[in-house]
Order: C-alpha cells, then sequence, then structure tokens
C-alpha cells in the first residue's frame, strides 16, 4: 500500500521534511507519495515572502546562549551535528560553511562580553570546550579594535538562498514528490484532509504542517516577531568567519556569503509588520557594520529585507501530533539551524505511526 502524506507550507520546515520523509521512506522501504503544498510555490524561481528566505543562514547554538534557553544549545548542538550529512544527502556539500564565529565588543561594551562570557559557562556548566584561540587571519583582522574576541569553533553558516534552491531542485527530481503552487485554506488535523482555496477537498493518510505564521488560526498564542536584515556587497573586506557584535541594546551578526557579500541582521522587534526596514534599523545596522570594519565604508547595499518569525511565548518550537497530522511550528529565531533536526523527528515520528497504524487521539508534544 501506498501511504499518501500531505507536507503544507514549503519554507526551510516544509521542503526539509518533505526530503527527509523521501529519504526515510526509502530507506525503510515504505511506499509513500507526499505532496507538498505552498501558496507562493516551491519551484526554484518561486519568489518568496517568508522568514527563511531572509534567514542570515546562521548555525550558532553557542552565539545564541545571549538570548536563548539551555535548551537551545542542547537540541541547537545536535542540530548543528546534523548539517554535514545533511549536505551531503543534498548532494551539495559546499552549502555548508564550518568557518565558526567570533564574538567581539567594542573597548566601552567589554561588559557585554563578558556577561555572554559568563552566560555560556553558566549554561554550559563549565565545560568551555566550545571555545578555541581566535585565527590567526582574525587576529591580524581585528588589531587594535578587538582584543578580548572569543572564538566559537563549532559553529557554522549555511547560503540560504542556494540551500532553498538546491532543496527546490531535489524536490522537483524526486518521483514520490509532487509539489503545489497552492495555498491551503484550511487543515482538518483528525482526518488529515485539505481543503484548497477554490473549494476542493483531498484526503490525506497523515499530513505535516509547516504553515509558520500561515497557522496562525490553529495556534492562537503564535506570535511574529519582525527582524530585519540588510544585505552587502563589499569587495574591500574579507572575512570567511561569522562576526557577532555584543552591544548593550542590540546583538547583532555578520555573515558571509560568496564573492564579498555580507548578511547583516538582525533587529527583534515585537511586532509582525511586515512592511519595510525603517530608517531607524538601518542607521543601526549600518552604523554596527561600519563599526565592525571601516573597509564597509563603500560597500553596496543590495537588500533591506524584513520578516517576522513564527514563535510561540516560550520561544521554543513546537512538534506536535494529533488526530492525523503532526505540526511543526514556532522555529522563532533557529528555524534554519533546526530544520533538520526537526524534520527528522517528524520523519521518523510519522514512520513510526505508519507502522503501527496509528492515529493520535489527544494533542501531544514530541521533544526535539
Ligand atoms: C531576519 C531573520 C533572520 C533570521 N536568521 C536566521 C538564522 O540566521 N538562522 C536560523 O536558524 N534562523 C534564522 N531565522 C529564523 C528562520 O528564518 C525561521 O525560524 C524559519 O524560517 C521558520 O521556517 P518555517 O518553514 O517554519 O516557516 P516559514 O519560513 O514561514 O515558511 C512557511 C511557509 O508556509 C507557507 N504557507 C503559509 N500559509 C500557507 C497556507 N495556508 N497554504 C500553503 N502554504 C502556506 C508560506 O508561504 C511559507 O512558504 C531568521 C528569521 C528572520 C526573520
Amino acid at each position: 500500500m501506498t501511504v499518501k502524506v500531505g507536507v503544507i507550507g514549503a519554507g526551510i520546515c516544509g521542503r526539509s521534511v518533505a526530503l527527509m520523509l523521501r529519504h526515510i521512506a526509502a530507506v525503510s522501504h515504505t511506499r509513500m507519495r507526499i505532496s507538498l503544498f505552498d501558496g507562493q510555490g516551491v519551484g526554484p524561481h518561486a519568489l518568496m515572502n517568508c522568514p527563511s528566505a531572509v534567514a542570515a543562514g546562521m548555525l550558532a547554538p553557542y552565539s545564541e546562549a545571549s538570548v536563548s534557553h539551555k535548551w537551545l544549545i542542547e537540541a541547537g548542538s545536535r542540530a548543528l551535528a546534523l548539517w554535514p550529512s545533511w549536505v551531503e544527502q543534498l548532494d551539495r556539500p559546499s552549502l555548508l560553511s564550518q568557518s565558526g564565529t567570533a564574538v567581539v565588543a567594542h573597548p566601552q561594551d567589554k561588559r557585554e562580553l563578558h556577561d555572554f562570557s559568563d552566560r555560556l559557562m553558566q549554561v554550559e556548566e563549565g565545560d568551555m570546550s566550545c571555545l578555541a584561540p581566535l585565527p590567526q587571519s582574525l587576529t591580524s583582522q581585528f588589531a587594535g579594535r578587538f582584543n578580548d574576541a572569543l572564538f566559537l569553533h563549532e559553529e557554522a553558516h549555511v547560503n540560504v538562498p542556494d540551500l532553498l534552491t538546491i532543496m527546490a531542485d531535489r524536490i522537483s527530481d524526486a518521483a514520490n514528490i509532487d509539489s503545489h503552487c497552492m495555498a491551503v485554506q484550511s487543515i482538518d488535523q483528525e482526518l488529515a484532509v485539505v481543503t484548497l482555496g477554490n473549494g476542493e477537498r483531498i484526503t490525506f493518510d497523515y499530513l505535516i504542517d509547516c504553515r509558520g505564521l500561515g497557522a496562525k488560526s490553529d495556534h492562537p498564542d503564535l506570535r511574529g516577531v519582525r527582524g530585519e536584515v540588510l544585505t552587502v556587497h563589499a569587495p574591500e573586506v574579507n572575512y570567511e568567519h561569522m562576526i557577532r557584535l555584543m552591544h548593550p541594546r542590540y546583538c547583532l551578526y555578520l555573515v558571509p556569503r560568496p564573492d564579498n557579500v555580507y548578511v547583516l541582521g538582525a533587529t527583534m522587534l515585537e511586532s509582525e509588520d511586515k512592511g519595510p526596514v525603517t530608517v531607524r534599523s538601518a542607521l543601526e545596522l549600518l552604523s554596527a557594520l561600519y563599526s565592525i570594519d571601516k573597509g564597509f565604508s563603500e560597500a553596496c547595499v543590495l537588500s533591506m529585507r524584513a520578516e517576522c518569525r513564527p514563535a510561540f511565548p516560550d520561544n521554543q518550537p513546537r512538534i506536535a501530533t494529533f488526530g492525523r497530522t503532526i505540526t511543526i511550528n514556532g522555529l522563532y529565531r533557529h528555524g534554519i539551524l533546526l530544520s533538520p533536526l526537526a524534520a527528522q523527528v517528524a520523519s521518523r515520528t510519522l514512520l513510526h505511526a505508519i507502522d503501527e497504524r496509528a492515529v493520535w487521539h489527544k494533542e501531544s508534544r514530541i521533544p526535539l
């Protein structure tokens, strides 16, 4: 028997789920037909307006210690460990750069760096093996500016636009995945039925709901947290490592992309406004950029984008089962980092349910 699975939403989460599910089903010889729906399309040229499309691509659980709970370091480091095999599986290892993060502060903000180091020590319970000496290249680049930098050697970053495109290619190549450029109007979680915008109803054996903020009507406590990012081209600056700037009012990062392109982010505002980047945010981001390296003064701004991260009140992701549906949502600041882990957990849960012919009679949460 072929199991029919509907995946709703083709951001990073839905794409990862479709591809991971296909892989796990093949390994376990489960016959499966996966249908992936997104109102914005899935193909390599779909113009995506969703947080997945603007994300900087940091895979940085330790740097996030300043703004996140201990669970993120724990789950995030497991997710980080999956990335090398995940990009191998996508047949594009070059998407991943495992070059680490330098955490810096200006001399007047030294206190922030100490606080970060204390917080890391606390959440890591004294084990500071995530830190290593600053690479020689950075020591000379930072000379006279950032003398006390910390270096998180295990952290990595991924080129998100290329990742989404490669995933779209793999999805279109997969014989058992159909993608549909269609918004889903509603989902019946108990019966695994989706109703499309034109009123058509399609019944599946199981659903995986990855709609992010598009699922707000089913999650009253889901909210959007606005984030703004700038992308610049700076031929005079050469950094291969991520840089995180500690500051009393904001925590900013710089993520390198190929050909001297850098993504600078991100603001964090309790707002669901997806309107253009404000002058205040642009000024803050650009002055931080200039303060990291004066070589950025001649950089060209390629884009300024704003999106809203899907978040629950505790800012932790939620994977839950109910009826014939698995929902994954609330990936907040960490959806790119956590995507292979969330997809693996959801795919294994689904395979287990298929084996047991299970239906979940009450809602339960699955830890990452
Ligand atoms: C500025 C910024 C920077 C970020 N940087 C990073 C980073 O460096 N590292 C990191 O790990 N995370 C980062 N994030 C967070 C990350 O982007 C999110 O956690 C992640 O994108 C959430 O992915 P998702 O697939 O769950 O949701 P989304 O990206 O919102 O995708 C949901 C998809 O569902 C579709 N959809 C919605 N409703 C429907 C419907 N009714 N029918 C069909 N389809 C529907 C949408 O079109 C969309 O394509 C950043 C976020 C922002 C805003």
